[in-house]
């Protein structure tokens, strides 16, 4: 069968998550690609899932609850994992609870007990990233402060039907692969800080996105989150 032009940029992202760990000296089987879908038609996401991708990061509420429930619509449909990655609106974390499997971009404790009393109770906990803000890049979102960050992990630890997974975040954009590496490898001596102070096992980096996915690889990230190296460039909002 040929192949449409999303798979083969799929199929390319996927040898170059391969070649870039196994050039880090890592299991390539440890790195999970999440298809950024937003803004992406439903047809172009069965596209990839007919190659097999199951998990997809979306940015906007509304959009992924619609092209969720089309897809759910479609027979025989493998099971897929749904991460939300954008910024989170207080009003919308009942519908992100429900629908989704993973949150990447918790920044605030508010945001995080709101998102778990609304966890429905006959589901698994919520996967939780806590996004922070290397940069300190005031119109972004994302924690910016190291005191910040532990009054967040400390009262997550304390809430229900959450599992705290490890840190996102989402580098100033650099052309220079050292500037790169520099942003993601202070992610990963912040998750070993917190697990060596909590005694956690935390165990996610979600980090590098098309632009910047060696750099982020070489610095040990666990989810690469990735949509313009597969679906094309996006429409400008
Ligand atoms: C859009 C987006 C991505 C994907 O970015 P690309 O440059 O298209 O690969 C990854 N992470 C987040 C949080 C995003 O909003």
């Amino acid at each position: 069968m040929t192949r449409t032009l999303i798979q083969q940029n799929l199929s390319n992202v996927r040898e170059q998550i391969r070649q870039y760990a196994q050039e880090a000296g890592r299991n390539p089987q440890d790195i999970t690609l999440i298809a950024v879908s937003k803004t992406v038609s439903s047809p172009a996401l069965l596209e990839t899932i007919a190659s097999e991708q199951i998990h997809f990061g979306e940015n906007y509420l509304q959009e992924a609850i619609t092209k969720q429930q089309t897809l759910a619509a479609t027979h025989s449909l493998p099971s897929l994992t749904w991460h939300f990655i954008g910024p989170i609106q207080r009003n919308k974390t009942t519908a992100i609870a429900t629908h989704f499997d993973w949150v990447h971009s918790v920044d605030r404790l508010l945001i995080a007990e709101r998102l778990a009393h609304s966890r429905p109770l006959t589901a698994p906990p919520l996967n939780i990233c806590l996004q922070l803000n290397l940069d300190d890049e005031s119109t972004k979102s994302g924690i910016t402060s190291l005191s910040a960050l532990h009054t967040i992990v400390e009262g997550i630890l304390r809430l229900p039907h959450l599992q705290l997974r490890g840190l996102m975040c989402i580098p100033k954009p650099s052309d220079d692969f050292e500037t790169q590496r520099l942003g993601f490898r202070q992610l990963k001596t912040l998750l070993t800080q917190l697990n060596q102070q909590y005694g956690l096992h935390l165990d996610t980096l979600s980090m590098g996105m098309s632009h910047d996915l060696k750099a982020a690889i070489f610095e040990g990230a666990t989810f690469v989150r990735v949509g313009t190296a597969i679906f094309g460039k996006r429409p400008a909002l």
